[in-house]
C-alpha cells in the first residue's frame, strides 16, 4: 500500500521542489546568540532569531536551569491534573500574571497549544469569533476546533472590525482576537481602538503576545503597557519560546474563571505532558529579572531605533514597525533569496520571505534585533545591506 502513498508523496516534495518553495534547515552548532556557527565552520551574525532579549543563552537562566534539574530532576512525566504539577510550575504561573497585570495564568507546552486549547472550550454554536486576517496560524487552527461563527477582519482595519461587529451582533458572546505584533510586518495591533470598539460592541478580546511581550512597551509588557491599557484584555495568549528565553511553553492569561475553565476544559492541557522542572525554573528567574530591571527593553529600543533609521537613510524601502522586527521590501521573490545569500556571504544571517509566507509580490528580508547585538555587529550588518543594496541594484 506505501507504493502509491510514496508515489504520491515524491511528487508533492517534487512540486515543492520545481515551485522554489522547499524549506532547507540552516544547521547551527553553537548555542543560540547574536554571533552562531554554522555547520559549514563559518561564523555569522544572527538577524533571524526571536531572542530579542538575548536571554537563549542567558548565565542566570542556565543557572536556573541547572538548579531545577538538581531539584525537581529531569521530567514531570504525567499531565498537569494527575501528577505533572510542582510548586515551581504554579510560582511561573503566578509570575507571569504579575507580569502582565492578569488575575490567573495556565501553562501550556507551546502558544500553538495556547492558541489551540483557548476557544473550543469557551465558545460554542451561540457565539462569534472575530479574528485579523493576519492572525498566526495556531489562532486560526483553534478557532477551526470551535464551534463559534467566525469572521474575519482586514488587517488592523476598525472600519472593516467594525463591519464585522454589525454582522455578529447576534451572537451570545463576541471576542474579537489579534496578533500583538504582526510578525511579517512588525505592525502592532491598534489595541487602544480595538477596546473601544470593543466596549462598543460589548466583546471580548484576546491579544496573542508572543511577538510583543518582552519586547513592546517601555518595559517589555507587551501591546497592553504600549497602549496603556494593562487589565482591560480579558484573554493574553503567550510564549517563552522568544524574548523569554526561547526554550519551549506557552500560556494563557487572564480572568480568573476563564483560566479556571481552561484548567477543566482545554485538551492541550489535559492531555499533554506537563513542561520540565528546569523550564519553569528558568523561568521564573527570568521574570524575576524582568521586575528588577527594563535594561534589556532599553537596550532592544536602541538597537531597533539605530538600525532602522540607518537602513532608511540608505535608502531601503522599510514597512513602518513598532516591534523588534524590520521588513525590508524587496517585492521580488527571486531577488529576496539571492539577497539572503549574499548577505550570508557577508557573514549576516537573515531570512527572506517570499509568497505564500506573505502575499504575492510582497517578498521581503526580515530583520530581527536583538539586546545581544552590540552595535560593531549593527554596523557590520547594516554595511553588508548596502554593498549587497548596491551589487543587485536595489539601491543606487
Ligand atoms: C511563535 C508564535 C506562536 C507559537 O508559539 P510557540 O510557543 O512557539 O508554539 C503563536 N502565536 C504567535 C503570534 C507566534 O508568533
Amino acid at each position: 500500500m506505501y507504493g502509491k502513498l510514496r508515489e504520491h508523496l515524491q511528487n508533492e516534495l517534487s512540486q515543492i521542489r520545481e515551485a522554489g518553495l522547499y524549506k532547507n534547515e540552516r544547521v547551527i552548532i553553537s548555542s543560540q546568540d547574536a554571533v552562531i556557527r554554522l555547520e559549514s565552520g563559518v561564523t555569522v551574525l544572527n538577524f533571524c532569531a526571536n531572542n530579542y532579549l538575548g536571554l537563549s543563552n542567558h548565565p542566570d537562566l542556565i543557572d536556573a536551569a541547572k538548579s531545577a534539574l538538581d531539584s525537581h530532576g529531569f521530567g514531570m512525566s504525567s499531565v498537569r491534573f494527575i501528577c505533572g504539577t510542582s510548586d515551581l510550575h504554579k510560582e511561573l504561573e503566578r509570575k507571569i500574571a504579575e507580569f502582565f497585570g492578569t488575575e490567573d495564568t495556565i501553562l501550556y507546552a507551546a502558544c500553538f497549544d495556547a492558541n489551540g486549547g483557548v476557544f473550543e472550550p469557551l465558545f460554542s454554536e451561540a457565539d462569534a469569533i472575530i479574528s485579523d486576517s493576519l492572525n498566526h496560524a495556531s489562532i486560526i487552527d483553534g478557532v477551526r476546533l470551535s464551534k463559534a461563527s467566525r469572521f474575519r477582519y482586514n488587517n488592523a482595519d476598525m472600519n472593516d472590525l467594525e463591519l464585522q461587529l454589525r454582522k455578529a451582533e447576534d451572537a451570545r458572546f463576541r471576542i474579537i482576537v489579534t496578533d500583538g505584533v504582526f510578525s511579517m510586518d512588525g505592525n502592532v495591533a491598534p489595541l487602544d481602538e480595538i477596546i473601544r470598539l470593543a466596549n462598543k460592541y460589548d466583546a471580548l478580546v484576546m491579544v496573542d503576545e508572543c511577538h510583543s511581550a518582552g519586547v513592546v512597551g517601555a518595559t517589555g509588557r507587551g501591546v497592553t503597557e504600549k497602549f496603556n491599557v494593562r487589565g482591560e484584555v480579558d484573554i493574553i495568549t503567550g510564549t517563552l519560546g522568544k524574548a523569554f528565553g526561547g526554550a519551549i511553553g506557552g500560556f494563557t492569561t487572564g480572568r480568573k474563571e476563564i483560566i479556571e475553565l481552561l484548567r477543566q476544559r482545554s485538551r492541550p492541557y489535559l492531555f499533554s505532558n506537563a513542561i520540565p522542572p528546569s523550564v519553569a525554573g528558568a523561568g521564573i528567574r527570568m521574570f524575576e529579572m524582568m521586575a528588577e530591571t527594563s535594561e534589556l527593553q532599553t537596550r532592544l529600543h536602541q538597537n531597533t531605533e539605530y538600525f532602522v533609521s540607518r537602513i532608511r537613510e540608505a535608502g531601503f524601502d522599510i514597512k513602518p514597525t513598532k516591534s523588534a522586527i524590520c521588513a525590508v521590501m524587496l517585492y521580488d521573490a527571486k531577488l529576496s533569496q539571492e539577497f539572503a545569500s549574499k548577505l550570508l556571504e557577508e557573514g549576516i544571517y537573515v531570512t527572506g520571505f517570499y509568497y505564500p509566507v506573505v502575499p504575492q509580490g510582497q517578498a521581503r528580508i526580515r530583520v530581527q534585533l536583538s539586546a545581544a547585538h552590540k552595535t560593531e555587529h549593527l554596523d557590520t550588518a547594516i554595511a553588508a545591506f548596502i554593498k549587497t543594496g548596491k551589487e543587485l541594484g536595489v539601491l543606487k
